[in-house]
């Protein structure tokens, strides 16, 4: 039986600028279970920042509104509660990691007291200092940073090691879902190596569901159960990383996406970028947003936004190529 933690549903986010409204994601569908992880892949630009930000209601009130969609956790609408409401969700049942560690870290205040800070915020259980205290040990054993470093600030530690703070942050209320927007991209490969494998870890032992947002397929590949693949706003195909990595991909971005990077079973000596830049959300093509980069497009792809077209559970394809091989499917 799945244990659907996570619905994102037919979700829409708009800017307001200079008195226009701006789509930054349209009509995105997918779920989560528990302890379940979900790659959000695509360009920068595609919309995958703002998706992660809307799960916590971290999208600027001024500009940002969604004018569509709802994106239920454990059943209730988070786009539905009082702010207040929300506030005892972020960062207890939903915790975010955040690309750069340098600028998540408060500068003047020691790792351990950042830790603190957060357990504090949510202390159902209601512990004392020392019980306090001694979580903050685990927590920190927990991400690899011996206890004793706590009373340090985030600039005594290097980029890999601020990283694992800025986890042990996350983690510290045992969220049930971990939104984490690029959590390597500012670190040396070989340190981004270490922390994954911690996060992974972690996630095992402690049963947390992740969203993972990048552009990067290899970390794609490694770490999650299921991917959604978005361009100029829109998650043009979703499928598992079965599906997607032995290769039953069919939207033309997606393959263009595996075209463009290098693969040592191929013996092809030359990578296929998709051609042109993705449209920015102020100036999006009519019909489907790709068409002008598709080497498959058709008439109808210049006027018509192509449905989601299911090929089985979970997998779905936005484009007309596939209209009449997969079946358009209410996602509720
Ligand atoms: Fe290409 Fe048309 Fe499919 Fe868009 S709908 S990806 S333009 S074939």
């Amino acid at each position: 039986m799945s244990q659907e933690l996570l619905h994102v549903k037919d979700l829409h986010i708009s800017f307001k600028a200079k008195g226009k409204d701006v789509r930054a994601v349209t009509g995105v569908d997918f779920t989560v279970d528990k302890g379940q992880t979900m790659g959000i892949v695509g360009e920068s630009g595609a919309g995958k920042s703002v998706l992660g930000l809307s799960i916590l209601r971290l999208l600027p009130d001024a500009t940002a509104y969604i004018p569509q969609g709802s994106i239920e956790f454990k059943g209730n609408d988070l786009l539905k509660l009082s702010k207040k409401d929300m506030q005892k969700v972020r960062g207890d049942q939903i915790s975010m990691i955040f690309q750069d560690p340098m600028t998540s870290l408060n500068p003047v205040m020691s790792v351990g007291d950042q830790i603190i800070e957060a357990l504090r915020y949510h202390n159902k259980d209601k512990l004392n200092k020392a019980q306090l205290e001694q979580r903050v040990d685990e927590v920190m054993e927990l991400v690899g940073i011996p206890a004793y470093r706590k009373k340090e600030y985030p600039h005594q530690f290097s980029g890999g090691m601020r990283q694992r703070v800025v986890i042990a942050i996350a983690l510290v209320c045992n969220p049930e879902l971990l939104i984490a927007d690029e959590p390597t991209t500012a670190l040396d490969v070989t340190i981004q190596a270490q922390v994954l494998a911690i996060i992974r870890d972690l996630q095992k032992k402690l049963g947390t569901a992740m969203v993972l947002i990048t552009h990067d397929l290899g970390i794609v590949a490694q770490m999650c159960d299921k991917v959604g693949v978005m361009y100029a706003g829109e998650m043009v195909e979703h499928g598992s990383i079965e599906d997607i990595f032995s290769g039953d991909f069919h939207h033309p971005y997606t393959m263009g996406l595996f075209g463009s990077i290098p693969n040592l079973e191929t013996e092809s000596k030359r990578l296929s970028p998709i051609p042109g830049l993705m449209p920015p959300p102020n100036n999006l093509p009519e019909g489907c947003r790709f068409h002008p980069r598709c080497k498959h497009c058709m008439e109808i792809c210049k006027t018509v936004a192509p449905e989601k077209y299911y090929d089985k559970e979970g997998h779905y394809v936005a484009c007309h190529l596939f209209r009449d091989k997969g079946k358009e499917e209410n996602h509720d």
